[in-house]
Formats: C-alpha cells, structure tokens, sequence
C-alpha cells in the first residue's frame, strides 16, 4: 500500500532514504506492530544495516528470536521502559551496537492500553498508563539522545537518514478529534496518555531542531493487534507497510507534526 501523499516521483527518494539510515531501534517488538516493524524491514531490499529489536522479555519473544537466526544485521536488546535500569543498560548496550555511527532512527512503539470509561477510570489505571505511554518514551529518548546525537553529526537535512524520533502515538489522543462520533471509544486513561505523549513529542521537536533530530507523533490506524482487537480494519502488514513508508519519506517539513499511517495531518 503506498501512503496517499506519496508520489510516484517520491519512490527513489524514499528507498534512499531507508538505504541511508543505518540503524534503527524499536520498543516492544515482542509481538504486535513493533514485531511487524521488524519483519518488514528485515525483508526490504534497501534496509538498515542495524535492526534494533528491544523487548522487557527477549526470551520468550520467540517469534523475534526466530528472526534474529534467519537474517543478519537484527539485534535484540532487553528493555522495559518503565524500568531506569533497563533503559540504562540498554543505552549501553546499544552503544557498542552502533559504535561511532550512532543511532539514526528510534522509535517508541511499546505501549498499553488501560480501557477505562468515567465509571471505571482511577487515579492508579491514568497513572499506570502515563508512565508507559508518555514518561517512558520520554525517558528512553533521554537515554538514547547521546546516540542520535552521534548519529546526527555526521549527515545533514532532516530525516531518518540522520536522526529521528517516532513516538507511535494514536488518533485517540487528538482533543479535537474526541467529540460526536470521535469520541465513541471511552478511556480516559489510554486517551490522556497519548494526548501527553502528542505534548512530549511536540517539547522535543522544540528541544531537537537545532541539532537536526526530527522529532514526530504517528497514528498508525486501527490495527488487528492484541491491543486493536479482531475486529480492527487494517492488518499489521498493511498498517506497518504504510507506516514505514511515511517514516522513510519523512524531512524538515514533517518535523513537529502529528500524522497517520497514510501521511495525512491529524488535528492536536
Ligand atoms: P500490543 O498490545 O499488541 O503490543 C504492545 C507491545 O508493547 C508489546 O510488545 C509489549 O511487550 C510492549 N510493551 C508494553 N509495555 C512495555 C514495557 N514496559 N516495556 C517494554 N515493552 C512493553 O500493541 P500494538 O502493537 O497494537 O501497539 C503498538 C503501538 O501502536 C502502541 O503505542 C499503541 O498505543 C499504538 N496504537 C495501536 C493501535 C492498534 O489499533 N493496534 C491504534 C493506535 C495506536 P510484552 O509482549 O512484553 O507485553
């Protein structure tokens, strides 16, 4: 599926793009759309080098295993993203991964969903679901900044080709959005969480412009995960394929924003 806003003539510029970008990592590929992150890019003809898969639980993560054993350049890294420890040990870890070339990609994807209407939703479930889905992005991004900053010395422009933040947000964190028909599916904890993590990309766009690091919120439409459910329109192949395309085609004019799956702009 090509993302709507893309061209024919954006085509060799976005595999160029992925060609050019050396390493990416993502969290929570244990399963779901992180997983999917993974399967897809391994199999493009025009890939990272280095594939920096992180889950809290790498040993029972089998699919991912599975991948590391069939294809070259995929590493898996332990990281819960609630846990400073881990992410410390991860940064390290990743350090001697990527070396002098840094991290050019990284992309908060692990997240939970906290189903809570105003009957059900307490102070511990919006607390809970702020600490995985904005403060750990949040976190791990402080972590890692030393490796994109590497990794965005040696390039210019903006893009994946030398430095980005992909914080997978949701469509559910738009205020605008969350009114008549938008405002169906009821959960003031998950919601509020992903309305945070829109704020803390948009800090860290503020933050990182200077030092050429693109910093973006992506939706990545209602997908038939554990967390979408059976009856979610997309599939992950469907979802990750687009979703991938739009971050390869990513440049300045993009930094900052809120997107779908498809390229489109989302109100905030
Ligand atoms: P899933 O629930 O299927 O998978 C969630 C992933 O996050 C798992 O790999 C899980 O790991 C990981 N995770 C959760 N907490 C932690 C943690 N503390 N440390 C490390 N990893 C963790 O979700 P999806 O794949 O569907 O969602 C991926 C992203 O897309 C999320 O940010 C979600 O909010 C967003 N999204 C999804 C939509 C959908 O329809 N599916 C719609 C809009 C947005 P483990 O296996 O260890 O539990």
């Amino acid at each position: 599926m090509i993302p709507r806003r893309l061209h024919m003539e954006n085509i060799s510029t976005m595999t160029e793009n992925l060609g050019r970008c050396s390493s990416v990592l993502i969290t929570g590929a244990s399963r779901g759309l992180g997983l999917q992150m993974v399967k897809d890019l391994v199999k493009r003809k025009e890939r990272p080098k280095r594939i920096i898969a992180t889950a809290r639980n790498p040993a029972t993560a089998e699919e991912l295993q599975e991948i590391t054993r069939s294809f070259p350049g995929v590493h898996v890294v332990a990281l819960d993203v609630v846990s400073e420890p881990s992410i410390h040990s991860a940064s390290e870890e990743v350090a001697s991964i990527v070396g002098t070339e840094g991290l050019n990609c990284l992309i908060n994807n692990a997240a939970i969903n906290v189903s809570t209407d105003l009957q059900t939703v307490t102070a511990e479930a919006m607390m809970k679901a702020f600490e995985s889905n904005a403060v750990a992005p949040l976190s791990v991004t402080k972590a890692f900044l030393p490796h994109l900053r590497a990794a965005a010395g040696q390039n210019t422009g903006m893009g994946v080709h030398r430095a980005a933040v992909i914080n997978i947000s949701s469509i559910l964190g738009s205020i605008q959005l969350n009114w008549g028909d938008g405002a169906q599916f009821k959960s003031y904890a998950y919601r509020t969480s992903k309305s945070a993590l829109n704020m803390v990309t948009r800090c860290l766009a503020t933050d990182l412009e200077a030092e050429g690091i693109l910093c973006l919120a992506l939706h990545p439409g209602w997908v038939r995960t554990d967390m979408g459910g059976p009856q979610a329109p997309l599939s992950p192949e469907e979802s990750i394929s687009s979703l991938l395309s739009v971050i390869s085609s990513l440049t300045e004019k993009d930094h900052g924003g809120y997107l779908d799956y498809s390229g489109n702009k989302l109100p905030w």
